[in-house]
């Protein structure tokens, strides 16, 4: 790792696996975190989250040679107003977020000359939040996007090597086709999601401890991805409005092709589309990308 100094900025699920994930490597780095709230600060300090934890994101950012913006996507720009004056020449700033376009226009203009900004975006994460529910492996084998737009190439050579470090495999994106791989690939499935789940919770003829005592796994695993930080997520559909929309528009297509195909009963088109989806899942299950997955070891060896 070239970085001897990193500071994180937000102490949630992304920067603290961050941080365990940068000790493991075993580099001789000195990470400092700032958040928010006391609360998450003190939190931080108690589960030795960061070797230093700050006040002010000022002081966290002072001689960093990487500093990562990992707070929601709305707040990136103003976190980078607030730090600008106080990052160290030559730095690098990086964000985390789940949309791209949005945050470069937020950040960018904030970063001082010889400060190099590179986007990136680690596709990994759970339905948890806060200091507390990182872990160092949270990015093993799972992508991390990087978006450096007209950045440095030295610079966004360093945060690949990074990103690589902490277990993650790198893949250049532009950034207005990251937003729209990111809406179909984990924008909308959320949306789907809270949809679904919202859906379930109307149905007054299905009674609450029924949704839980029979929710088999397609049901539960909405549940687990509804529970996701409601924060995060209304930033993502705020600052990602034109993927998310085109993506939702072909959704609705698909689904009423669908309602068509069952109420004229055929049965063909179903079948076709589930065995055209099911092949996508092993494709998925092949690349490695959900090794947690009860399917995953059958599906290697059937391939
Ligand atoms: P998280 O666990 O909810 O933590 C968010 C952190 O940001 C907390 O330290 C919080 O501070 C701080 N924060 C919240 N609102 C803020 C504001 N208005 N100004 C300054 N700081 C604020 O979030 P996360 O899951 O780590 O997500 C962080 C970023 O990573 C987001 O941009 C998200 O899009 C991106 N991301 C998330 C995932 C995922 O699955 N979770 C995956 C990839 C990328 P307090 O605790 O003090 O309030």
């Amino acid at each position: 790792m070239s970085y001897r100094r990193v500071a994180l900025i937000g102490l949630g699920l992304i920067a603290s696996s961050m941080y365990w994930a940068m000790k493991r490597t075993g580099a001789e780095v000195h990470v400092t975190g700032y958040a928010r709230t006391a609360e998450t600060r003190e939190t931080a300090r108690r589960i030795g989250l960061c070797d230093e934890v700050c006040e002010t994101a000022e002081e966290a950012v002072q001689g960093a040679d990487l500093v990562v913006l990992a707070v929601p996507v709305g707040a990136m720009g103003r976190v980078a107003e607030t730090i600008a004056p106080h990052l160290k020449p030559g730095c690098t700033v990086t964000d985390v977020g789940s949309v791209k376009r949005s945050v470069m226009e937020a950040v960018g203009p904030f970063m001082p000359e010889g400060v190099h900004f590179v986007a990136a975006h680690p596709m990994a994460g759970t339905e948890h939040s806060g200091p507390e529910s990182g872990f160092a492996q949270l990015f093993d084998n799972r992508w991390c996007l990087i978006v450096p737009g007209d950045a440095d190439e030295a610079a966004t050579a360093a945060l690949e090597t990074f990103w690589r470090s902490l277990g993650a495999n790198t893949e250049r994106m532009e950034v207005d086709h990251h937003d729209l791989v990111c809406a179909v690939v984990s924008h909308i499935p959320h949306l789907i999601a809270y949809t679904m789940v919202g859906v379930a919770d109307d149905l007054a003829r299905v009674s609450d401890q029924e949704v839980i005592k029979f929710s088999a796994a397609g049901f539960r695993d909405f549940t687990r991805i509804a529970a996701s930080d409601p924060t995060m997520w209304r930033d993502v559909f705020l600052t990602n409005k034109q993927a998310t929309l085109e993506i939702l528009g072909r959704f609705t297509e698909e689904l009423f092709a669908l309602q068509r195909a069952i109420r004229t009963g055929d049965g063909d088109t179903l079948f076709e589309y589930f065995t055209h989806t099911r092949e996508i899942r092993r494709g998925i299950l092949q690349a490695g990308q959900d090794t947690s997955a009860p399917d995953f070891g059958r599906i290697k060896v059937d391939k």
